[in-house]
């Protein structure tokens, strides 16, 4: 513990925090999937509920509607009951199609492989576009689909970032995504998405975080949480 007279330790840089949660928890590497549009609507489908849950609504709105124009013409009652395991169907069964027919719109053959190569801001402003989507849903599009260096922040990637004072308390979480991106290298966004999410929901959990026992405790100011105990830290 640092004396009076002594600083505190610098925090950790976004580098360092990848380097130590993946030496804890081991490294997953990106693999993107080359389909924005089916990364599209698996997001919008995930909100609110567990991936497993989410990947049996998209699986079933797939067999009921092999494609999009046929979920865009559907009576909503047939895609909310298609989507039923995924929870909250009543209030994403009409989105889904509103997203669809925006897409559509615009992209009359859903083929988004244009953000692929657009600038990254415009590839984010083209999607923050169409209904519903924000700079989360964006973020998992160019991501995890096309392997572009956006920054998804969710509940755990917001909470562990302000605890390590990475973003100031007083910031949004839409304006944790661009700053956050500011300081995370490109080449390590996508770790830095999944490690958090990791450390978030195995270690600094939003209750009750296992101070004690993580390994970015000698760095972490802990932004919010009540001085540790260190009696207990150390046992
Ligand atoms: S020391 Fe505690 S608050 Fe800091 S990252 Fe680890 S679990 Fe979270």
């Amino acid at each position: 513990m640092p004396t009076r007279t002594q600083k505190p330790p610098p925090p950790w840089t976004p580098h360092e925090i990848i380097e130590v949660l993946d030496a804890f928890y081991g490294r997953h590497p990106a693999r993107p999937s080359g389909a924005p549009m089916v990364e599209l609507v698996l997001t919008l489908l995930s909100q609110h509920t567990s991936d497993h849950n989410s990947g049996r609504a998209f699986h079933r709105l797939l067999e009921r509607f092999p494609e999009w124009d046929a979920v865009a013409a559907a009576p909503t009652a047939e895609v909310e009951d298609a989507i039923r395991p995924g929870g909250l169907a009543p209030t994403k069964a009409p989105r889904l199609q509103e997203l669809i027919r925006a897409v559509r719109e615009r992209m009359p053959g859903y083929d988004l492989s244009l953000l692929e190569t657009m600038p990254l801001a415009e590839a984010k402003a083209w999607l923050r576009a169409l209904p519903g989507v924000g700079p989360k849903t964006a973020a998992c599009v160019l991501l995890f689909a096309l392997g572009r260096p956006a920054l998804p922040v969710d509940t755990h990637v917001d909470r562990v970032s302000r605890r390590l004072g990475l973003v100031p308390a007083k910031a949004s979480t839409d304006q944790a995504h661009d700053i956050l991106e500011a300081q995370v290298a490109p080449e390590d966004i996508y770790a830095y998405h999944v490690d958090l999410i990791q450390h978030g929901r195995r270690t600094c959990a939003a209750r009750v975080p296992l101070c004690a026992a993580c390994p970015l405790l000698p760095r972490c100011p802990r932004a919010g949480l009540p001085p540790l105990d260190t009696s207990v830290a150390g046992r």
